[in-house]
């Protein structure tokens, strides 16, 4: 025959099939778990933890929660699957009970309530509504332990049945005066549970129903119906009720007389539980025992097993004040970590405010920054703007329009400034007036842009004789000023003569047509006329005139009084008309 192992094909159906029989099927749940432990070092990490599942429920079921926990907590931890992570924390609940750690069952009780509504696997959400329910009858909470019991009631798994929750619903109410052996809940519960194939179930409630037999005081009842339900028990092997059933059948024993039976079964009771353990079980055994020995005539045994047997009820009744205490304490200590999570979670909200204000703020003043520096950009550039067309409008209202030199009343200004500063300086200066001879001619026969065209490279020649400290002008239409700084009256006939000759020789024109021009020019010096703009201005128009009058292209400087004074070409006729220009130095003597 093959291996067993060999024979999974589908580790995780099979799990799942084992998940469903370990309490409606025990004995081939564990032949099923020790199958698929041959085969584990091939199944996959859903499976291993799956397979963890078991293995701790079966600790679980075993009695030894100790063990389990450790095992579960890991499941609930790391396992990755909620389902099974909150059935795992189910389970705990019950061993956690179980081992008295009360404080940890009602604060894991807590957390799986609060969990409740996202707990979505069917299954899980069962487990956790059966044992949350049970964990609530721990803390004495009958009301609630109802609610979850009835909310499974609602709604019960696929698969599963009402089997759980009919039980659970029978132990919370099973010390009330309401529920009797013959109450109809009491045989509903049993038909379902034996119907959904849970014997441990069935079994369970058949004990309480013996209880409640011995409470009506029917023990023969309780015998009876003991007798039919232990073999059913000892194959389950669930040690809880084995031990539960030996000491219900003690109690029946002793209410019937039956002494030496009565003391077997309390000692097998005992046999099967820890005898440092409190229990209500226990307590009940040693109370059997001790009535047994009582009625027995044994005073040392009597008195012995009483004292354990009160030790017990002292137990018993410090473990339900303790649970109740620890119910209590979790509470409180729920209300107040809340109180603190909602005072924390508000100091955090006004945290995270004054950050958004003060980011706010660090915006703000970014903005305002900004803000500063677009105005002073825009001030700056408004100002620079401003003053360029300042600059513009004083250029314009300086400048002839036409040629860019000074205009008339400005070169005045200027050379009234420049005459000052010389004659502070003792430095001397030649005022020269120009006049283009015949100019007229020049507009009439080529029109008025070839005069303008004449005017312009007039001015470009003159530029030409000039130094920077001089001024240049356009007086009107056709006549220039200059001002010739730090300059002799000799130096200034030579530069004013450069300058008629230079116009006289260069052809000027519009581009089409070139034609040649003269021009007349008036010198006055301040070392004949002083430094007075208004005289030097007349006398140098005076001499001007009088080159015209001598009849064009020459150069007259003024020369105090007396006679004209020709320093060249003297015996040149004067010319009449344009184009025919003579180049004469013409001074007046002394
Ligand atoms: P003269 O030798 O006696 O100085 O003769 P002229 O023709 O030069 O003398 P006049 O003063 O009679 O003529 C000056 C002319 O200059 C008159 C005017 O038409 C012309 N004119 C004045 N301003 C401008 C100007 O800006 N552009 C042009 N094209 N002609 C101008
Ligand atoms: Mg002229
Ligand atoms: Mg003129």
């Amino acid at each position: 025959m093959p291996r067993a192992s060999a024979a999974i094909p589908d580790p995780a159906a099979f799990l799942a099939q084992a998940d469903r029989i370990r309490t409606s099927d025990h004995p081939r749940f564990m032949r099923m778990l020790a199958q698929i432990h041959r085969d584990a070092p091939r199944l996959g990490p859903a499976e291993q933890w799956h397979l963890r599942y078991l293995d701790a429920w079966q600790t679980g079921y075993q009695g030894d929660y100790t063990k389990a926990d450790p095992k579960l907590r890991a499941i609930a931890e790391h396992s990755g699957n909620p389902a099974l992570a909150a059935r795992a924390s189910a389970l705990r609940l019950i061993g956690l009970g179980f081992t008295r750690r009360y404080e940890e069952t009602f604060v894991l009780a807590d957390r799986l309530a609060a969990e409740l509504p996202h707990i979505k696997d069917p299954l899980a959400r069962f487990q956790v509504l059966i044992n949350l329910s049970q964990a609530m009858l721990l803390a004495d909470k009958r009301d609630l332990a109802l609610k979850y019991a009835r909310m499974i009631e609602d709604k019960p798994p696929p698969g599963e049945t009402l089997c759980p929750s009919r039980m659970l619903q029978i132990t919370i109410q099973y010390d009330s005066p309401r529920l009797s052996s013959s109450s109809p809940e009491f045989h509903r519960a049993i038909e379902t549970c034996r119907a959904a194939g849970q014997p441990v179930y069935v079994n369970a409630l058949r004990l309480v129903m013996v209880d409640t037999y011995l409470r009506e005081k029917q023990p023969t009842k309780a015998l009876a119906l003991l007798d039919r339900i232990e073999p059913e028990i000892r194959s389950s092997a669930y040690y809880e009720q084995m031990e539960s059933a030996a000491e219900l059948r003690a109690q029946a024993l002793l209410a019937l007389g039956r002494l030496a039976e009565a003391r077997t079964a309390a000692l097998a009771a005992l046999s099967l539980s820890d005898p440092n353990e409190i229990s209500e079980a226990l307590k009940a055994v040693y109370e059997v025992l001790y009535k047994i020995e009582k009625k027995l005539g044994n005073a040392t045994a009597a008195l012995s097993y009483f004292e354990r047997y009160a030790a017990q009820d002292k137990g018993y009744l410090d473990d339900v004040s303790a649970r109740a205490l620890a119910y209590q304490t979790v509470q409180q200590h729920l209300l107040t970590e809340k109180l603190e999570t909602e005072k924390l979670s508000r100091q955090n909200a006004m945290l995270r405010l004054q950050r958004a204000l003060d980011a706010k703020a660090v915006e703000t003043g970014r903005l305002y920054i900004l803000m500063l520096l677009l105005i002073v950009a825009f001030i700056a550039s408004w100002l620079y703007r401003l003053k360029r067309s300042q600059m513009r409008f004083k250029r314009l209202s300086q400048h002839d329009g036409l040629t860019g030199i000074f205009n008339h009343q400005h070169f005045i200004g200027e050379a009234a400034r420049v005459l000052q500063a010389l004659k502070k300086k003792k430095e001397q200066a030649c005022l020269i007036s120009i006049d283009l001879d015949y100019f007229k001619q020049v507009n009439d026969t080529h029109g008025h842009a070839m005069g303008d065209a004449v005017l312009k490279q007039t001015v470009a020649i003159c530029k030409q004789e000039l130094r920077p400290a001089d001024l240049f002008g356009r007086l009107g239409g056709e006549e220039f000023g200059i001002l010739l700084t730090g300059c002799s009256r000799h130096q200034g006939l030579d530069i004013a003569n450069r300058i008629r000759i230079a116009i006289d020789a260069t052809p000027m024109g519009d581009g089409d047509r070139v034609i040649t021009i003269s021009a007349s020019v008036g010198l006055a010096s301040t070392e004949v006329s002083g430094h007075d703009l208004q005289r030097l201005c007349m006398e140098a128009d005076a001499a001007l005139y009088r080159a015209k009058g001598a009849g064009r292209n020459r150069v007259v400087a003024h020369a105090g009084t007396g006679d004209l004074f020709v320093t060249e070409d003297a015996s040149r006729p004067a010319p009449t008309r344009q184009g025919d220009a003579t180049a004469l130095y013409v001074a007046e003597s002394e």
